[in-house]
């Protein structure tokens, strides 16, 4: 028999369940006990689907309320001392206020759960952090599921992944320094499921799929020799690259078994298949977990088989990594294009493709005849669909004229002809493109949604709220004022849904953090903009002023990042196919005579591959398929980008080799580290470092702001040097926006004053 396990399945609730819940209990609405009850039907309802679809091991400890590596840090005992909260007792409330802060302590951090939209809690790591195993939470969920009859497997993030995820809060401390402290408690923890009668637990380090340093790899053989001792069979789990490189010390390690991800890393299939140690599982993650398509029954069927015949029962069966980032249901959509609703699988569909593999593997596909060939089927009408594919598109791609990612001359040259139309002042000064979205806009956009509002009387109420905002902006006197974005409801969805080649869901929600949830769009078939997006609106705002009104555009790698993506072909064919109806936009702008064009790219470092190695090769075609937005632009057309929110400190040379007229970034929250960078890379063309930090309702003082100016024109020459706010003002008010603004443009005025003295 091969076994079907998997390490974790989606825990808010087909239909968000558990978000509505966690925030009425936050709000007070609603009783812990009715929490608990709501938490516990999903779990079983998880378990059941599971169970019926042939699983054997089901996951305990992939639920969670808010975030799992919280949970495994409150299994240890692992909480940040400055709560003041006993670990041992920890409460339901404090649990919540170690995710989002309370009155007295800022929220513990949080970060993206490698290259996944997931973002997990950090731990903090002192000198003198200790550990004290606390497992009731745990071991409720197991007893849980035992009474209902179920062979379980509980997940846990393992002890040396669970170190490094986080960071070190005392000077001089290692984190790994840590581990002959952790490493007890967690065997405790260990021999405490063993005396629950737990057989197996996986035990994921998925460290090991990015460049760990050597003292992090010499740490697997002992530690996991500690936790060999403790009663339970361990599965160490992998998963989002390969981990082929080691290959040797997965096969060394005294574990019970091994998971890759054959999905992100088909070719560490044959690798570990060769010769992998007869008493040890290899688990074989060949249904993505990551992704919504439909698998190819046949090639996954095929490939296993191959596997099988070397491994015997040794081969166990799962997704390719938790499904936690999968839609949960396929079943429940009703507006999804039956045609490619077919392609598609989101977790339950992918558990019940795994029950039909394993039922080949097992019976052969005899047994599976009909499956099979709904699986084929779907694969071969997806090759040619009328849906999928456009001809002009392709050709388009394919017959891109020499050197078509290139301006038509270089930066100086074009900023010079840019300037001499913009007449720009020193310190120009601009915004990054939203302003705030009130209530009475989304109540507006609602309306009009349900059919409540008609076309007309939306365009009214959004033509109100861009005169306002252009009108505010007159009077701050900035330089190169934007529309405010009042019609988007979201920077990629606004255009994915303007777009041929994409597809919305009503219920494929996939949890971003906490209770925050995200419904990327689908990229199912080639990209083509039929219709201008974004003329209309910007040519209104332009009507409004004498100055140059800055157009708006989402970027092609932001597109693609924040979305489902096909699967059939490269992602960075995708990316220029993105890039190309983007370039259509840029040039309709052009000739309505809007000439200052922003392309935001804020999750373009998101897209870098987990390890370095494939650093280049991504970062090639993602500059590329930027510069291919403007391909044909006019050099006296300004073009703009923005990011923010990740490091850019190593990815310096791409972000120039973008090449656009002005880059406007996010530093302030660090006091402008950034510019440490730009002493030894000398950044060419013009740049805007934000001067204040959006995510705060405070009004930034002169000083703080002036400090931050000064601190730039150190490292950036003045008359490359522009003023802007970090980020999008969406989710501010409005008295707090304009009294910030008012702050920015005095301080900026004072230093042109002072510059041109
Ligand atoms: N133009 C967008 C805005 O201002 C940029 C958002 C972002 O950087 N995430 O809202
Ligand atoms: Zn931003």
């Amino acid at each position: 028999m091969h076994t079907f396990h998997l390490s974790g399945y989606p825990r808010i609730g087909a239909k968000r369940e558990l978000k509505f819940a966690v925030e009425a209990f936050w709000k007070g609405t609603k009783a812990e006990a009715e929490l608990q009850q709501i938490a516990s039907a999903i779990r079983q309802a998880n378990w059941a689907a599971q169970k019926a679809a042939g699983a054997d091991l089901v996951p305990v400890g992939d639920f969670s309320f808010y975030d799992h590596v919280l949970d495994t840090l409150c299994a240890l005992g692992a909480i940040p001392a400055r709560f003041g909260f006993d670990a041992a007792k920890l409460t339901l409330p404090e649990y919540f206020q170690l995710a989002r802060g309370n009155a007295t302590q800022m929220a513990m951090e949080m970060t993206k759960w490698f290259d996944t939209n997931y973002h997990y809690i950090v731990p903090e790591w002192h000198t003198d952090t200790r550990f004290k195993t606390n497992s009731q939470n745990l071991i409720a969920q197991i007893r849980e599921a035992k009474s209902l009859g179920y062979d379980i497997k509980p997940t846990l993030v393992g002890p040396i992944t669970l170190l490094w995820l986080g960071k070190e809060k005392d000077a001089g401390l290692n984190r790994l320094d840590l581990l002959p402290k952790l490493l007890p408690e967690y065997q405790k923890l260990l021999r405490e499921l063993a005396n629950e009668g737990v057989d197996w637990i996986q035990i994921d380090e998925p460290i090991l799929a990015v460049d760990t340093e050597q003292a992090w790899l010499n740490a697997f053989a002992p530690t996991y020799k500690e936790l060999a001792i403790t009663g339970t069979r361990i599965i160490l789990g992998t998963y989002f690259a390969s981990v082929a490189e080691h290959v040797n010390l997965l096969k060394g390690l005294p574990v019970h078994g091994v998971h890759i991800d054959a999905v992100r890393a088909p070719e560490q299939l044959a690798v570990f298949a060769e010769a992998w140690p007869e008493n040890k599982i290899l688990s074989v993650g060949a249904i993505d977990g990551r992704n919504v398509w439909r698998a190819d029954l046949t090639a996954v069927i095929n490939t296993l088989t191959s596997v099988a015949a070397k491994l015997g029962n040794n081969l166990w069966l799962a997704p390719s990594c938790s499904l936690l980032h999968s839609p949960q249901d396929l079943g429940v959509e009703e507006k999804l294009n039956p045609e490619i609703k077919t392609w598609l699988a989101f977790a339950a569909q992918k558990l019940t493709e795994l029950g039909v593999v394993k039922q080949a593997l097992e019976h052969g596909k005899a047994a599976v005849a009909d499956a099979v060939a709904a699986s084929d089927a779907a694969a071969a009408a997806r090759k040619t669909s009328k849906l999928i594919h456009r001809d002009a598109v392709k050709n388009r791609l394919a017959n891109l004229r020499p050197n078509a990612d290139q301006r038509k001359s270089p930066f100086e040259t074009r900023i010079a002809a840019q300037l001499d139309w913009l007449k720009l002042p020193l310190l120009p000064t601009t915004t990054i493109g939203s302003f705030p979205q009130t209530t009475e806009i989304r109540q507006a956009r609602a309306a009009f949604k349900k059919g409540e509002l008609s076309a007309a009387d939306y365009e009214a109420a959004m033509k109100k709220e861009i005169a306002y905002c252009v009108d505010v902006q007159e009077k701050l006197d900035i330089d190169i004022p934007v529309h405010g974005e009042a019609e988007r409801n979201d920077m990629v969805e606004y255009f994915g849904e303007q777009m041929e080649g994409y597809c919305f869901t009503q219920f494929g929600w996939v949890q971003s953090y906490g209770s925050r949830c995200v419904k990327p769009p689908i990229i199912f078939g080639d990209v083509a903009r039929p219709t201008p997006m974004t003329v209309a609106w910007s040519s209104y705002a332009q009507t409004l002023t004498k100055r140059p009104m800055k157009g708006m555009l989402t970027g092609p790698v932001t597109m693609l990042k924040w979305s489902f993506v096909r699967n059939d072909i490269p992602l960075s064919q995708v990316c220029k196919q993105i890039a190309l109806a983007l370039n259509d936009e840029v040039l309709d702008l052009e000739k309505a005579g809007i000439k200052v064009i922003q392309i935001d790219e804020p999750a373009i470092r998101e897209g870098l591959p987990l390890k370095r190695a494939g650093w280049e090769e991504y970062l090639a075609w993602a500059c590329e398929s930027f510069r291919l937005t403007s391909t044909d632009a006019a050099d006296t057309t300004q073009i703009h980008t923005h990011m923010c929110y990740s490091e850019f400190n190593d990815i310096l040379p791409a972000i120039a080799a973008m090449d656009a007229d002005v880059i406007t970034i996010e530093t302030s929250r660090s006091d402008m580290e950034l510019l440490d960078a730009f002493v030894q890379f000398k950044y060419p063309n013009d740049i805007g470092p934000g001067v204040y930090d959006i995510h705060s309702p405070r009004v930034p003082t002169e000083a703080e702001i002036e400090h931050l100016l000064r601190k730039a024109l150190k490292v950036i020459p003045a008359r490359r040097l522009w003023v802007n706010p970090d980020c999008g003002l969406k989710t501010r008010a409005w008295p707090e926006t304009i009294a910030a603004l008012e702050v920015m443009m005095t301080v900026t005025k004072k230093l042109r004053t002072e510059l041109s003295a």
